[in-house]
């Protein structure tokens, strides 16, 4: 069946070591997920609810190979914040957290690219955060590798540099929410599809970049992102 207008390509990733790609559908994020993140962004770290925001499928940027990306429009202040991510295999809903990590297919190193000047007028006018988080190529992801190869990574070193300049520093230990604890209230809240993306939150450290900045970063067993703001 013909398409009205021309029909957009489905964004996929590179799988670590394999041919098959993973095609990217909706991309879930979770906020303020370490305690000292919180801190820095002004508010109380807590144990209530994990909350989310998304980001469209448009904003996936395969970097499993060093890749540019453009410095976005009406910001003066573009923030690196980098992720565990973690790719669905296996859909459902209201999902018992002794049972979550059998949806997930795989893991990854990822970028949740943030317009701050934007995402904190908008929290503070009460406003959704879509301009602030939500633009095309905001989310550069490296290669996913599959949890039947490596498992599921619950500690380890989580890096970002700038220029080669230490910015943000932590480990997946310290994650407020687990991986299976962020899956089981956000199943509760949304059937959960092959193909989606879930950002786990970013440690302290956030900061801005500017154009020729080289982020570098790296999740211990996840391999290195490499990417330039151009
Ligand atoms: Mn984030």
């Amino acid at each position: 069946m013909p398409y009205a207008v021309a029909a957009p390509a489905m964004p996929t990733l590179t799988v670590a070591g394999r041919e098959e790609r993973f095609p990217v559908h909706r991309i879930f994020c979770v906020g303020r997920n370490y305690a000292a993140h919180a801190r820095e962004m002004g508010k109380d770290p807590d144990r209530e609810a994990p909350f989310f925001f998304m980001k469209p499928a448009n904003a996936a940027v395969d970097a499993a190979h060093p890749q540019a990306i453009p410095y976005p429009p009406r910001t003066a202040n573009f923030h690196h914040e980098i992720e565990l991510v973690l790719a669905i295999g296996t859909g459902g809903a209201n999902i018992p957290v002794d049972k979550a990590l059998e949806h997930v297919y795989g893991y990854a190193v990822g970028l949740d690219m943030t317009r701050r000047d934007l995402q904190l007028e908008a929290r503070d006018k009460g406003r959704p955060w879509e301009f602030g988080k939500s633009f095309a190529r905001s989310a550069p992801f490296g290669a996913i590798h599959r949890a039947q190869d490596i498992g599921h990574p619950a500690a380890g070193a989580i890096s970002l540099t700038v220029n080669g300049q230490p910015r943000q520093h932590s480990d997946i230990a310290l994650l407020i929410w687990s991986v299976a604890e962020c899956l089981t209230t956000l199943s509760q809240y949304e059937t959960l599809e092959p193909g989606d993306l879930v950002m786990t939150g970013t440690p302290e450290g956030v900061n801005a970049v500017v154009t020729g900045d080289v982020m570098h970063g790296t999740i211990a067993g996840l391999g290195e992102i490499l990417v330039t703001v151009s």
